[in-house]
């Protein structure tokens, strides 16, 4: 890079110029190696990313359109990710589990200029793609083959990062809120970029560093928290395909970093191999998304010598706490603020309350997003005029500065690390014959932290069974969402407004699933 060009980038929020900073000191190395032992340098990284970016302005994309994207992991899903923040073009994942009527929402909702997906699938997405006004649906494997490599196999590996401004978006992701609509989230290039160089000093990362990355790039943790990190370090990664407690345990002793959801770790613990032999050379374990237990915090300590390192993050705001690398890591709690993040603790009226009382969780800083897509109301009703985020989670704050979540005020359930919005399931459940209404509710499960159960309430004269619910939610909801257990009772219990007392149902079937 030319000293003009690195003088630019200062003015230049692309999250990929500043990867790219540390891609070319490293150019030669390896960037990432597959579990099946394909190696892939920084500069053929480059070289890729470059590819799909080419290709798809080629196509036509132009800055601030979206890319829908829906595949399996791959490296070259990585590459597509990269060359749309190259292009400008903003980087739209799903979850692979999504099913039709849930992709109709969510491509008419961002109206891509293209959507890519996995051959098998094809054929569900290319009409739905057509009607919400895609040009056209390209073909990705598990193994990165398909129409779209092929397409950016021809083009030359040549390509101009193009510049953005702090607020132009790098990319959308979706998550529901109680009201059961999902909602698009905003996020920038300067969020991406803040949040990214915040995680890269806490925690410590240099070109030394190995991540074993073995979570999904649909979401947050693994997109733009585990490769972020790597990418703005010149580290290197381990890659793979999908989370595997044998495959962890290989791996991890030529590992520095792991970053993982509270299943991974109690997956870990459950395997006898699992020993502190095979963490020696690990210098920091991560863990987020959900709740870590204390017993699943002290266990791992009792038979490793590590003590995880907890930090709390949401979609819209990409990561606001975390513990320590050097000092206190408080079992149970998710850490003090990151620099330049503000977290307070309000009432319900708003109103910033003492330390050690619990309330609503409210954040600002240069990690929280712009707002939902296409939906400024909701914007205006999640943000304070002073310009904090409501995040949903209730929680306190310690004397210490270390954040504690209590509980989660919209009922989300964290079911292996993946939220469920009950609303979603319920209006789903609501809908099926013979069904007056439905509660959706988390309990405890041994393997997934939570597990999604429904109580049904049936219709006037109709009988129903466990499968009749299990069997519809399959044929049309992601496998995460679908109910681990279903009661089908009398009435739901109310309170004096009306209101589905979900705390006494989790009560009632707390041990259901154990
Ligand atoms: P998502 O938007 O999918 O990342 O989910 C965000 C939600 O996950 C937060 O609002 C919290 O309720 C929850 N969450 C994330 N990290 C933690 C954590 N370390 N402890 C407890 N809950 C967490």
């Amino acid at each position: 890079m030319s000293t003009q060009e690195r003088s630019m980038n200062c003015n230049d929020f692309n999250l990929y110029t500043h990867f790219r900073t540390h891609m070319e000191a490293r150019a030669g190395k390896e960037f990432l190696c597959t579990g099946e032992g394909r190696s892939i340098s920084y500069e053929e990284a480059d070289q890729n990313a470059a590819k799909y970016a080419q290709f798809l302005s080629d196509l036509g994309a132009e800055p601030g359109d979206r890319i829908s994207v829906q595949v399996e992991k791959s490296p070259d899903c990585l590459f597509l990710y990269l060359g749309c923040l190259r292009a400008g073009l903003v980087f739209h994942p799903l979850n692979p589990g999504y099913r039709k009527g849930e992709l109709d929402y969510f491509l008419h909702n961002a109206e891509p200029t293209f959507v890519v997906c996995d051959p098998t699938n094809l054929d569900v997405i290319s009409p739905i793609a057509r009607s919400a006004g895609a040009r056209h649906a390209f073909t990705l494997d598990a193994t990165g083959r398909g129409t779209l490599y092929d397409g950016a196999c021809n083009t030359d590996p040549g390509f101009d990062t193009i510049p953005r401004e702090p607020n132009d978006l790098a990319a959308l992701l979706y998550s529901s809120g109680t009201t059961g609509v999902p909602k698009g989230i905003m996020l920038t290039h300067a969020n991406l970029l803040r949040n990214t160089e915040a995680l890269v000093a806490a925690w410590g990362f240099t070109q030394n560093d190995r991540l074993l990355h073995a979570l999904p790039i649909f979401h947050v943790h693994g997109l733009f928290v585990a490769i972020g990190c790597a990418l703005m370090s010149g580290a290197s990664m381990r890659w793979l395909q999908s989370y595997d407690a044998r495959q962890v345990i290989r791996f991890l002793p030529e590992c520095t970093v792991f970053m993982g959801v509270p299943t991974y770790y109690t997956r870990l613990l459950s395997d006898p191999s699992f020993t502190d032999e095979v963490t020696a050379n690990i210098r920091l374990f991560v863990s987020g998304s959900a709740p870590l237990l204390q017993e699943t915090f002290d266990e791992f300590e009792s038979r490793t010598g590590h003590r995880i390192l907890e930090r709390y993050g949401m979609t819209e705001t990409n990561m606001n706490t975390s513990n320590p690398l050097d000092g206190l890591r408080k079992a149970g709690t998710v850490g003090p603020p990151l620099p330049d993040v503000d977290v307070r603790i309000v009432d319900d009226n708003g109103v910033q309350i003492c330390s050690g009382e619990i309330g609503n969780i409210q954040v600002r800083g240069p990690n929280v997003f712009i707002g939902y897509w296409k939906m400024p109301e909701k914007t205006a009703e999640d943000f304070t005029e002073d310009g904090f985020f409501n995040t949903g989670d209730k929680g306190q704050i310690d004397n210490d500065g270390y954040v504690t979540i209590v509980g989660r005020a919209k009922d989300l359930v964290i079911t292996g690390g993946l939220n469920v919005y009950p609303k979603e399931i319920e209006q789903f459940i609501d809908g099926i014959d013979g069904v007056k209404e439905s509660a959706i509710i988390g309990v405890p499960h041994a393997d997934f932290g939570e597990g999604v159960v429904a109580v049904v309430v049936p219709a006037a004269g109709h009988q129903l069974v466990e499968q009749d619910i299990v069997g519809a939610c399959k044929n049309d909801l992601a496998s995460f969402k679908v109910p681990k257990g279903v009661v089908i009772v009398d009435e739901l219990p109310r309170n004096a407004m009306g209101k589905v007392q979900k705390n006494v149902l989790r009560e009632s079937y707390r041990d259901l699933l154990s």
